[in-house]
């Protein structure tokens, strides 16, 4: 039976994407920039956002779903803070401060936490859902997410900041889990 629009349909639900793990290229390469700011923007911004709640993150960048995009959202609130969302199409970090070490993470990379360091703050700027340009500052996690966010976009990831002992550990230790069938 016919059903006027918009009425009694249920509202679109969000899509959560499976996460991208390292080892797939998309990860390792730099994103295309963003160019159509339009509704399809929108939507997927909106399942990027419940696709990171779901993965308990702060942070997801597009080719964490496979899409090879300059884009990444990030919401440190967990959530908690509608406010705390920030939307980032086409970022440049274009000023950094001072230093912070900390344990950091990557869901592409779960269960892998190493001490890295970055800037205590970090000035972003980037293009929000309609293309407009808009800088922003952060400190902290917020700075961290910055930085991290926007080098997954350069196809770069956290663990090429730590020493290659290190890094050569978690990659041989994600090979084992490959062949294990467990990556
Ligand atoms: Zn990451």
């Amino acid at each position: 039976m016919w059903r006027p629009e918009g009425r009694c349909c249920p509202r679109p639900t969000s899509m959560i994407y499976p996460i991208v793990k390292y080892g797939q290229e998309v990860l390792e390469k730099p994103g295309a920039p963003v160019i159509q700011f339009d509704g399809s923007l929108e939507k997927l911004v909106a399942d990027m956002f419940e696709t990171m709640y779901a993965a308990n993150g702060v942070g997801l960048a597009a080719p964490q779903i496979g899409l090879s995009l300059k884009l990444c959202v990030i919401d440190v609130s967990c959530g908690k803070d509608p406010n705390a969302r920030v939307v980032l199409a086409n970022p440049e970090i274009i000023a950094t401060e001072g230093e912070q070490a900390e344990e950091e993470g990557c869901l592409s990379l779960p269960d892998f936490r190493a001490q890295t360091t970055r800037p205590l703050r970090a000035t972003v700027r980037a293009q929000d859902l309609t293309g407009t340009d808009f800088t922003l500052s952060g400190e902290g996690l917020l700075a961290r997410a910055f930085c991290h966010e926007s080098d997954h976009l350069a196809g770069k990831l956290f663990i090429s900041y730590l020493s290659r002992l290190k890094r050569d550990s978690i990659k041989r230790q994600i090979r084992r889990m490959v062949k294990a069938g467990e990556w």
